[in-house]
């Protein structure tokens, strides 16, 4: 009998969320029951004759109208994980995406193979949640990793989530490298890369996220063509640049870079798109 309940309490939430029609139904739930809870899924489904108490219940009743309107499953938990780290995330504020793991990985590849690095600097431009300078400073606390954006709230949330972590981030406010000083080994950048025209026919998640934080002129490339003009100035002779972009658009960026006098490398994004641009100056 309580073998019966237990199944119909999950069961419920897996029926609903299948009604919406996400795409990760059981992932979600899976998240959605650890958070009311805060116990792990695993003990949930073994618990005979589970059932959410009342208070617990209208929590999550609440959580599935938000997630009805297409609002991330992140914004109404509050939280993202990110290359294992658990951050804050706020409406606002761009949350951090699965795809922007690879950048972290192949940017701290690179450094490890890089000639130069003795306490390597990096900057992380258009940071957001913190998502990628934690990242970094979470995977070797030799670098000194810097972290910027224009937006004060995403500072104040990247400098929440630095506190939380206990992982030391210089933090400051730039649009772009205009308020930067000195050079670094690395400049990782997420920026806003959208086209325009997509604003038309976004997905129901996106509403709920700033234009801001996604979207770059007509083509999608405003801010990263800025970029590449001022970066050479901010890198160490073997430093590099590495960009996420669209990737309808990493190629047009790379023929700008090659005529830039940089060379360059795509990388693609688990789903096999070409989607990251890593940059040298050729010496
Ligand atoms: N990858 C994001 C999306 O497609 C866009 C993020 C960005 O513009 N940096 O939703």
């Amino acid at each position: 009998m309580g073998y019966r309940k237990m199944q119909n309490s999950i069961q419920k939430l897996n029926q609903t969320l299948e009604r919406m029609n996400l795409v990760s139904v059981q992932a979600e739930a899976r998240m959605l029951l650890e958070w009311i809870t805060q116990k792990p899924y695993s003990l949930l489904q073994l618990e005979p004759g589970f059932v959410l108490p009342p208070d617990q219940q209208a929590r999550l009743d609440l959580a599935l109208e938000r997630r009805k309107t297409g609002e991330p499953l992140q914004l109404i938990m509050g939280v993202a994980h990110f290359y294992g780290l658990e951050l804050e995330v706020c409406a606002g504020v761009l949350v951090p995406r699965p795809e922007t793991e690879v950048l972290v990985w192949e940017s701290l590849a690179r450094l490890e193979t890089s000639p130069t690095t003795h306490n390597p600097k990096i900057l992380d431009l258009c940071t957001g949640s913190g998502a990628i300078a934690l990242a970094l400073k979470s995977e070797s606390s030799a670098l000194e990793v810097w972290g910027s954006d224009l937006d004060d709230l995403a500072l104040e949330l990247a400098g929440r989530n630095s506190q939380k972590l206990n992982l030391e981030v210089h933090w400051c406010k730039s649009d772009l490298l205009d308020q930067i000083t000195g050079k670094f080994s690395a400049i990782i950048c997420n920026p806003p890369y959208l086209p325009l025209a997509d604003r038309q026919n976004r997905p129901p998640e996106l509403e709920h996220e700033p234009d801001r934080a996604l979207y770059s002129g007509t083509d999608g490339l405003e801010l990263a063509r800025r970029l590449l003009e001022q970066a050479g100035d901010f890198l160490t002779p073997s430093g590099f640049l590495a960009l996420e972009l669209d990737p309808r658009n990493v190629r047009v960026l790379e023929i700008l870079a090659l005529e830039g006098g940089w060379q360059s490398q795509v990388v693609c994004d688990l789903v096999g798109r070409e989607r990251f641009l890593f940059l040298e100056r050729k010496i």
